[in-house]
């Protein structure tokens, strides 16, 4: 598997045998500086509240990984995964939970840490499964936002870049499994 430098738009082998353009959007100083920014915003409104910090698998492993080293509070770590996607490049609408969280969250305040929210169906689904268990507050923090693509009212209280309604790979999003493991977030132009 090749990679696009930055600026190019080079046809990708998929290790499916697929041929893939893509171009970067967002390369790894924008998405660094940035994370560094969402950990202080954070920081500031729960320095002195106990947080416990939920990965949303897979995609957003990346993304919590940088974020909480960047969050300076008493955080404990747990991980949510949820699936809507499976190999399509469009939502099919429905969400499952596929692993729930190792502790209880009652009386707790808890930050939802996403990749990406593109029809808002997944966090909704999340919050409000998370709701029904009496946490004390819930926030969210999203990499990525896509306003366009919004199917319901839902905006994630931290939001690191909005970006178009494009499909993309990179700093733990996937197409088919793979490019999870860029350290850059690239869209993918074309998939023939
Ligand atoms: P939503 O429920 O908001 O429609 O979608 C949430 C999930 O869909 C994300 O966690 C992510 O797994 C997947 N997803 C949405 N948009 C994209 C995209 O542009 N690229 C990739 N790779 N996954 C996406």
């Amino acid at each position: 598997m090749t990679s696009p430098k930055n600026g190019n738009k080079p046809t990708v082998k998929h290790p499916a045998g697929i041929q893939l353009k893509m171009s970067t959007l967002l390369d790894e100083k924008k998405i660094q500086g940035r994370v560094k920014e969402m950990g202080e915003e954070i920081t500031k409104l729960c320095k002195k509240e106990d947080l416990i910090a939920v990965c949303v698998l897979k995609g957003s492993f990346m993304f919590y990984a940088d974020l909480i080293r960047n969050i300076d509070a008493d955080v404990r770590l747990d991980f949510i995964g949820c699936s809507s996607y499976g190999n399509a490049t469009q939502s099919s609408g429905e969400v499952k939970m596929t692993l729930d969280l190792t502790q209880g969250i009652e009386g707790k305040n808890v930050l939802l840490v996403e990749d990406i929210v593109d029809s808002g169906l997944t966090m909704s689904f999340i919050t409000k499964t998370l709701q029904a268990r009496n946490p004390k507050k819930i926030l969210s923090a999203s990499l990525l936002f896509k306003p366009e693509a919004l199917k319901v009212d839902y905006k994630p209280d931290f939001v690191g870049f909005e970006i178009g309604n494009e499909f993309v790979v990179g700093y733990g999003l996937d197409y088919q499994g793979y490019y999870r493991n860029l350290p850059y977030v690239a869209v993918v132009e074309s998939l023939n």
